[in-house]
This record gives structure tokens, sequence and C-alpha cells, in this order.
């Protein structure tokens, strides 16, 4: 299967508007990210989208996706979950309702901030979502891909990452508990976020991801939901231990 990262911005994406640091500066095109979204290839060709942000129309249209099969939800946050209403196309093409999954806080919030599409009585033309609860701990199928959800915390908000036989995708996490640890060994790809390098309260900074790789020792780590305070990519690239990168809007990883 093939990952692809349509997004690896924090929540305002890079440039930030009206910032004139030297990363929102930057002419160089790894330092502008979208908001954090990613898209697996299984090996039957199905399409499995992480996260529906605000970005979502733009990552469709520059990666050239023709469908999606199904979408997992790490959180309700809206830089993960904004491009709800642009699946319209999708519906259309596809003559179906998309499958989406995600813990019950999140589909509970998302029925709440997105009441117009899961309304009672419909009006045509509507975004069309097939909601679907996952436990943390418990496998359930996506598009026939065995996922395995995975509890983490963003603060205080436990939230979801996902795990698809060698990968693992974590965003937003600032803590991941012992028994989760445990399920994540033997990852040989991990997307694992890290803010800045400044700590900060909701989200891992640059030591701590690189603590989490270190635990878990996979063959390539790539560093998500980055901010304009990482720095300059090629500056912080040079300092990354090997087989660790910024993640950049495009890039695809194999497994
Ligand atoms: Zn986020
Ligand atoms: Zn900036
Ligand atoms: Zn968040």
């Amino acid at each position: 299967m093939r990952l692809t990262l349509l997004g690896t911005g924090t929540s305002q994406g890079v440039p930030v508007i009206a910032c004139s640091c030297e990363v929102c500066r930057s002419a160089d095109p790894r330092d502008s990210h979208l908001r954090t979204s990613a898209l697996l290839e299984t090996d039957e060709g199905k399409n499995i989208l992480i996260d529906i942000g605000p970005d979502f129309r733009t990552q469709m249209l520059v990666n050239r996706v023709e469908h999606v099969d199904a979408i997992l939800l790490t959180h309700p946050h809206r830089d993960h979950v904004a491009g709800i209403d642009d699946i319209r196309p999708l519906n259309y093409m596809q003559k179906s309702a998309i499958d989406i999954y995600g813990n019950a806080f999140t589909l509970r919030v998302l029925k709440h901030d997105y009441a117009y599409i899961f309304a009672p009585h419909q009006y045509p033309g509507l975004p069309e979502a097939q909601l679907h609860e996952v436990e943390s701990g418990k496998p359930f199928m996506a598009a026939g891909c065995q996922v395995l959800p995975l509890q983490v915390m963003h603060k205080d908000m436990p939230i979801l990452a996902y795990r698809f036989g060698k990968l693992a995708y974590i965003t937003d996490a600032n803590y991941i508990g012992e028994q989760e640890m445990a399920m994540l060994e033997g990852v040989e790809v991990l997307v694992v976020n890290a803010l800045r390098k400044e700590k900060h309260f909701s989200h891992f900074c640059l030591e701590e991801a690189l603590h989490v790789v270190e635990q878990l020792h996979p063959r390539q780590a790539v560093l998500t939901h980055v901010s304009h305070e990482m720095g300059l990519y090629a500056e912080v690239a040079a300092t990354l231990p090997q087989g660790v990168t910024i993640g950049t809007d495009g890039m695809t990883v194999e497994v």
C-alpha cells in the first residue's frame, strides 16, 4: 500500500496568513504545508482518506484523486473535518454515501457541528455520509482494509491514531499510553506529529516526537502537523536522525 501526505501543516497551515517570518516568506516549497491529511491507497486500489480538513478540495485536485472509499477521522477539530461539505462531487460521481469512521466523541461533534448533513429531512444536493463508530484497540474493516484504531491523547481529548499493518499514522497527539505504545510495536513506517521545537500543551514538540520514534524504531519516520515555528525545512532536516524526515505535501511512502 501507499500513503500520500496530502497536507503536513498545523491548523493555520504554513505560510500563515499575514505572517512575515522567514519560514512563511521562504521560497522553498518544502516550507509550505496545507492542513494535515493523508491518503492511503490499498493494494486493492481503494482510497482511504485520513481526515478531511479545510484544504480537502485543493488536495483532491492537486493529487488528482478520483475516488474516496472511506474516511477515517482522528478527532473533530476543524483542521481535520472542515472539508466535509466538499464530499458532494464524490457522492455524485460514486453514486453513494461515503463511509466515515471515528470514535463516539468525534461523530457526536460532527453531527452537532454539521447538523444539516445529518438532518432527518434532507434536501437534494447535500453531502451524503454514513457514520461508523469505532473503538480504540478494536480492529475494523474500511474499504476492504484492516484498520486498528488506537487512542492517543490530545491534551485531555482522547483521539484516534490508526495502524494499517506495518504503517501507523498519528497526528495531534501529545501523549501515548503504555498500552497503545505496545500496540504500535513493529511498525516500519511511522507518521507522527511534531509541531515545533518548543514544548506545546496539546501537540508533541520535535523532541517528544523523536522520543516516540526512538522507542518504536521504525525504518522510516515522517513528521507531520508542523507549524511555521518549526523553522526552515532545510535547517531542521539537517539536524534529524537518520530515517526521520519532515513531511512535505505530496510526499509518498510505500509499505
Ligand atoms: Zn490539528
Ligand atoms: Zn510565519
Ligand atoms: Zn487537534
